[in-house]
């Protein structure tokens, strides 16, 4: 059966996600989950929508009520927004959408890996454009052929911010990865207003504690909108996804709290592992990047062993690094605690 494969297939490396352990006792700070639980409005919603009626049928296949909700709190109308199956769904979508078999993808180095295995199923070609040395990208990199551009902003795994200026003027259809928008001091969405081949893409899965859920979406010009629901699956998003994620928006406030502890988390992590020897970028995400002159490999191993684990990274003309996610202040004291013996 394998010989019938497709070529595009068969070359694949495939998307390696971080490490899910199947037993409990490590302390997880590998994929960027929010340590801190939902609003208690998810769990009242989730219970809502557990009738018989409501699992029996399909879910809304457009998500109206979610639509309606993101749309009131990102003011943009119901009809700028794309529900998806998490983030990486509607970034799925968007490439079957926006890029041809052979064309060409762009995207940033070194930043979120999926966009080139999402790039590589399509039969499309790719190229990535460096980083400075201010992690600032420079729009005369991008050929002019380029069918999208992906920009994760902030961008993993370094959490920095490309100027919105730079993404203002940018050449051709860009989406914006707003993964981590609502940790960050900016974000883009007011670029949506001033140009309809500008798409921004967010998740729940990091701000609203609901990486469980697998609910996200893009924001773009409705007129694109009605293109890509022909190319997402008809029934995507579940009734219970749907239900919770309503819920979770809803909060706001709770979300905004969660979001400010783990900023001030985040800046004593940064400055404890500064101390440690640690060069660590100034982050507006819920992780840092952390690089060392020691050689940073054994220090994710050892850590491994004694049952924390964050995520070791390297790329290729860059070099490796540590992405720690941001986690509970007593996790990040563990983890310090480790270092702190190890070093
Ligand atoms: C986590 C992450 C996503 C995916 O989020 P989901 O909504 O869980 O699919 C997308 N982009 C980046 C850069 C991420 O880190």
């Amino acid at each position: 059966m394998t010989d019938f494969i497709r070529p595009q297939v068969r070359a694949l490396t495939g998307y390696t996600p971080g490490e899910q352990p199947r037993d409990d006792g490590f302390i997880k700070l590998n994929t960027n989950e929010n340590p801190y639980p939902p609003s208690p409005r998810v769990f009242e919603a989730i219970r809502a929508a557990l009738t018989g009626d409501k699992l029996r049928k399909y879910p809304d296949p457009l998500g109206t009520a979610f639509r309606e909700t993101a749309g009131r709190i990102l003011n943009v109308p119901p009809e700028a927004i794309l529900i998806g199956n998490g983030s990486d769904d509607a970034l799925t979508i968007l490439t079957r959408t926006l890029v041809p078999e052979g064309g060409l993808v762009v995207f940033p180095t070194p930043s979120y890996l999926l966009y080139r295995t999402l790039a590589e199923i399509q039969g499309a070609r790719w190229r990535t454009i460096p980083f400075d040395a201010a992690w600032q990208l420079h729009a005369d990199e991008v050929p002019r052929e380029a069918a999208v551009t992906f920009v994760a902003n902030p961008n993993s795994p370094s959490g920095t911010l490309v100027h919105r200026e730079i993404l203002a003027d940018w050449p051709g259809p860009l989406v914006v990865d707003e993964a981590y928008a609502d940790f960050a001091d900016e974000n883009c969405l007011g670029l949506l207003s001033r140009r309809s081949d500008v798409v921004i893409t967010r998740s729940l899965s990091k701000s609203y504690s609901l990486a469980g859920i697998r609910l996200g979406f893009a924001v773009a010009d409705p007129d694109l909108v009605r293109h890509l629901v022909k190319v997402k699956d008809s029934y995507n998003c579940d009734v219970l996804s749907l239900a919770a994620a309503v819920a979770a928006l809803e909060d706001q406030s709770h979300m905004r709290a969660n979001v400010a502890r783990i900023r001030a988390t985040r800046q004593r992590l940064t400055e404890a592992l500064r101390r440690l020897g640690f060069e660590v970028t100034e982050s507006q995400a819920n992780f840092v990047w952390a690089r060392h002159a020691l050689p940073v490999k054994p220090l994710y191993e050892e850590l491994k062993r004694r049952r924390i684990l964050i995520r070791y990274m390297e790329y290729p003309g860059y070099g490796d690094g540590l992405r720690i996610s941001v986690g509970t202040d007593a996790e990040i004291d563990c983890l310090l605690d480790h270092l702190q013996s190890m070093i």
